[in-house]
């Protein structure tokens, strides 16, 4: 069976090292789910600094990039496909802006961040990048999604 996965319902998040160190996986995942998203794949897994680079790359050159790619291979993450509609949009106002000093009281960088750099969770920018960002963690094999969800075609 292969799944079409239409654009503007999914996004791709990870909760980055400093959040799944300090035992964060738990409360950030019921924010989530509690607004809504329903969790298609999920893995606890490990970047090399390699595949961190790689996911990271078009931020190659920028000055925060040497210490990005360190940081999040710096120990284990949580990666999630999420769905909902809406999904890159609603989850990014969700999380909040990327220097918790920024976000809006109640999202998730706000509650959860402990700075710019080390700011609990990652969430994709684009429609585009949420089907890359997904293909880059998970398999086929890897995804859920129940007929009632009625999130795919079969072809
Ligand atoms: P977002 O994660 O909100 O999409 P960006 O894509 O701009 O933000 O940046 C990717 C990640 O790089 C951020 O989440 C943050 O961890 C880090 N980062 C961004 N800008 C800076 C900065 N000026 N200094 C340090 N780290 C940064
Ligand atoms: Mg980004």
């Amino acid at each position: 069976t292969k799944f079409i996965y239409m654009a503007g319902n999914t996004t791709l998040t990870m909760i980055k090292p400093g959040a799944v160190r300090r035992n964060l996986i738990g409360p950030i995942l019921g924010m989530i789910t509690e607004h809504g998203f329903k969790v298609e794949a999920l893995k606890l897994t490990k970047l090399s600094a390699r595949q961190a680079a790689k996911f990271y790359k078009v931020h190659r050159g920028k000055p925060f990039y040497d210490g990005l790619v360190t940081y999040m291979s710096s120990g284990p993450i949580v990666a999630a496909i999420l769905r909902k509609d809406n999904a890159v949009t609603e989850f990014r106002e969700l999380i909040g802006n990327t220097d918790p000093e920024k976000a809006d009281e109640g999202t998730i960088r706000k509650l959860f961040a402990e700075s710019l750099s080390h700011n609990a969770v990652h969430g994709s920018d684009s429609d585009d990048n949420a089907m890359k960002e997904a293909a880059f963690f998970f398999s086929e094999t890897e995804r859920f999604c129940p007929e009632e969800w009625h999130c795919d075609e079969e072809v």
